[in-house]
């Protein structure tokens, strides 16, 4: 939920089937035109986003020579020399085999990605107005791109043969497994489809792009054009940090002198949590939860039906019956039924939980509020806040205190010491170019053989032209079929950089993503597998692994060591982290009510008959039908569900955050069950080998079951959320 995933050089963010088409290697790749190939070389010799990374650690990118000016030519030159690469592919006149095609597949793309690494950069970390003009002009070309490769016949032919040769005469596992994806991704685009059929496929993808557009614009109108403005007398209970941003929002819109609480999510939950006026408060949350839904111009209830009629019947093109079938037959829970009973096995406990919460709010108004009130969902924020203070009394600038950068960093790297057998120590000055001075670089090795395995960046400021956030991603993959690469991993984060010789003390909240995103790091750093197909993510699985190194920062071990206050060196209170852990489960009620009212609309909406669907009656009933608490609203309102129809990204994949949530909680119930706790040899290294090296070369749910000897049972997530287990063992 924190950040989006780069995976494995490969832009996923960009376009998905890149991935397909995409890899790292040294080799030079075959091609038919050996004319064309030696002035692509001469091409790519001239222009440094083009050229193989040399210096040390088998090479690392040049980013210290990025110049703006090569990067289009760069890329279509890449971009030029993969189609060329594919071309032969599907060209070849040999008979299609696993090495010709498949391996081929594996090998092509070596400027690509190379060039997307610098690409990369400048989205994430070094953006600029110049930078975003080239990467408009750029997205329909790489889409272009990819749609050629997606389509091309011969190249699908020669997949689907030697994916028919595998079902009579089995491959070894990693190759077996890395042609049933492949096939698999490029039937579920639609390759196997017949002629007229694939036109018609194209069309929808077509519209459908263009009302994914429509409805995410329509949200930002709406979040542009309604806002509240207030006055002097209005401020009572609000942060001076917030008044202040307000005063600027007012002045910015022409409006000097008041006060603006702008339609976005930040803004409103701050608003809500602790303004003291409760007609503004209505007003804020009205405005916030209509969004896309105001029978104007901006409404986005017409889309929803056409969105869903035109995915309901591209994927009735390939035989399927609902979305929701189509798209999750690669994913672990496989089935939409699988990912229902997940929700619903949850959703009891949930809501019982909500109406606990509220019944303590109401009480609160009762014996605080002047007026006889009854708790309305735009005061659900305001007085949970008052419950929070009044139960767990947290000071968050004194936790700050003891969680200092430097140590936290130390942290992770004795986790990973102690799970992984990792070694870090910081490259020489100077020895890896960086892309700004902050930036800095450790080398990975294994701390037995001393083994070099790759190395870990770091990008910890927030700056100008750097998005928001925290993130992982990796510059070159592990691999092993064209000789051992090494990984090239980073971790980027947004602390505010202090004046120089002060620490930098961060949140609890920061402290746990920072953890989080080096769990991607060691997923990354961790794989042994042989293809680069073989790194790429499972949705409804990828973020496990990294939610579940989060679960280290509390550990005794690091406690005692590392988190210690930056002045006495103390480390932090027993009664503070017990008061943190306690704290933990507070709002839960709410917090799963909200996000499962989403994830199982997302998943209704998808099964259901769109044709004259009303997509505001359709929601009211479903809810009605579900008992939603009257208190509490969907964490995103389908008008403006943009996870869900301004793109594809989550459509039926909402549910996926907490198919991850109740793995984290069984795996880490592994490590407290065994004698040596969160430290214990025996189960970190079943982690390492079954739930980080495979990445996605063995079935998610089969490597679950070598860890843990069984599948994993919600009962470990009611626990950590504090509601009741369930007697009917709920599983999936
Ligand atoms: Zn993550």
């Amino acid at each position: 939920m924190k950040e989006q995933i780069i995976s494995a050089g490969k832009v996923s963010g960009v376009v998905a089937l890149l991935a397909l088409a995409s890899c790292t290697s040294v080799q030079t790749p075959q091609t038919q035109d050996t004319q064309a190939a030696t002035e692509q070389q001469q091409q790519a010799e001239t222009n440094v986003l083009l050229q193989e990374w040399s210096g040390p650690y088998q090479g690392v990118p040049a980013f210290d020579k990025m110049n703006l000016a090569d990067l289009k030519p760069a890329m279509e030159k890449a971009m030029a020399i993969n189609l060329a690469e594919i071309e032969a592919i599907a060209n070849n006149p040999q008979p299609a085999t696993f090495e010709n095609t498949i391996e081929e597949m594996e090998r092509a793309g070596e400027e690509l990605n190379r060039v997307f690494t610098y690409y990369g950069i400048w989205g994430s970390n070094m953006s600029t107005p110049e930078f975003r003009e080239i990467q408009k002009e750029m997205a329909p070309k790489i889409s272009e791109f990819s749609s050629k490769i997606s389509q091309n016949e011969k190249l699908f032919q020669r997949i689907k043969t030697v994916y028919e040769n595998s079902q009579k005469n089995p491959l070894p596992a990693d190759q077996q497994r890395v042609v049933d994806l492949i096939y698999k991704n490029f039937a579920m685009e639609g390759a196997d489809l017949s002629p007229e059929k694939k036109k018609r496929y194209a069309e929808i993808n077509k519209e459908l792009s263009s009302l994914y557009t429509a409805f995410g614009n329509n949200i930002l109108a709406d979040e542009e054009k309604y806002v509240v403005y207030f006055t002097k007398d209005q401020l009572s209970g609000l942060p001076e940090s917030f008044v202040k941003a307000a005063a600027k929002a007012a002045a910015d819109r022409g409006k000097p002198g008041q006060y603006a609480v702008t339609n976005t999510r930040s803004s409103m939950d701050q608003f809500l949590t602790y303004s003291d006026e409760r007609g503004l408060r209505e007003q804020v949350w009205k405005n916030y939860y209509s969004r896309g839904d105001n029978n104007d111009a901006n409404d986005n209830k017409q889309n929803i039906v056409n969105i869903l009629k035109l995915r309901k019947e591209r994927v009735g093109l390939m035989g399927y019956d609902n979305y929701a079938e189509w798209r999750l037959q690669d994913r672990m829970a496989k089935t939409p039924e699988a990912a229902m009973e997940l929700m619903m096995a949850v959703w009891p406990a949930a809501t019982a939980r909500a109406r606990e919460e509220v019944a303590d709010m109401q009480k609160l108004a009762n014996a605080t509020s002047k007026t006889k009130i009854t708790i309305e969902p735009w005061d659900y924020r305001y007085y949970a806040e008052k419950v929070r203070k009044d139960k767990y009394d947290l000071d968050s600038d004194e936790v700050k205190q003891y969680l200092e950068l430097g140590n936290l960093t130390q942290a992770m790297f004795f986790t990973a010491g102690e799970l992984f057998n990792f070694d870090f120590k910081p490259v020489p000055e100077g020895s890896v170019p960086v892309f700004h001075e902050d930036v800095k670089v450790w080398e990975v090795t294994d701390k037995t053989s001393g083994e070099h395995i790759g190395l870990w960046y770091l990008d910890p400021f927030a700056r100008q032209g750097k998005r928001s956030g925290a993130w992982a991603t990796t510059y070159r993959a592990h691999t092993t079929f064209d000789g051992k690469k090494n990984v090239l991993s980073s971790n980027n984060s947004n602390f505010v950089k202090p004046a120089p010789g002060e620490p930098v003390l961060v949140s609890w909240d920061d402290a746990t993503t920072f953890f989080h995103e080096f769990g991607h790091a060691l997923h990354f750093l961790a794989s042994n597998v042989k293809y680069p197909t073989l790194n790429s993510g499972v949705r409804d699985y990828t973020e496990f692994q990294s939610q579940l190194l989060e679960r280290w920062l509390s550990t005794d071990k690091v406690i005692n060591q590392f988190l210690k206050h930056y002045k006495t060196g103390e480390p932090m209170p027993k009664e503070l982290v017990a008061k943190i852990e306690k704290a933990a489960t507070f709002n839960q009620g709410f917090e799963t009510t909200e996000f499962l009212a989403s994830a199982l609309m997302d998943m209704h909406f998808h099964l259901a008959d769109p044709n004259n669907m009303d997509p505001d009656k359709f929601e009211k009933e479903t809810l009605a039908k579900l008992g939603m608490p009257k208190e509490i609203v969907m964490r995103h309102r389908s008008p403006h569900f943009g996870h869900v129809f301004s793109g594809e990204g989550y459509a039926t994949a909402y549910y996926g955050y907490m198919w991850a949530d109740v793995l984290t909680s069984d795996a880490s119930e592994a490590f407290t069950e065994a004698p040596g706790g969160f430290y214990d040899k025996d189960v970190a290294a079943k982690l390492v080998k079954y739930l980080f090296a495979p990445r996605n070369s063995m079935d998610p749910a089969e490597a679950y079951r070598m860890f843990r000897g069984r599948d994993a049972k919600i009962d470990a997530l009611m626990r950590d959320r504090g509601f009741p287990v369930p007697n009917n063992q709920g599983k999936k």
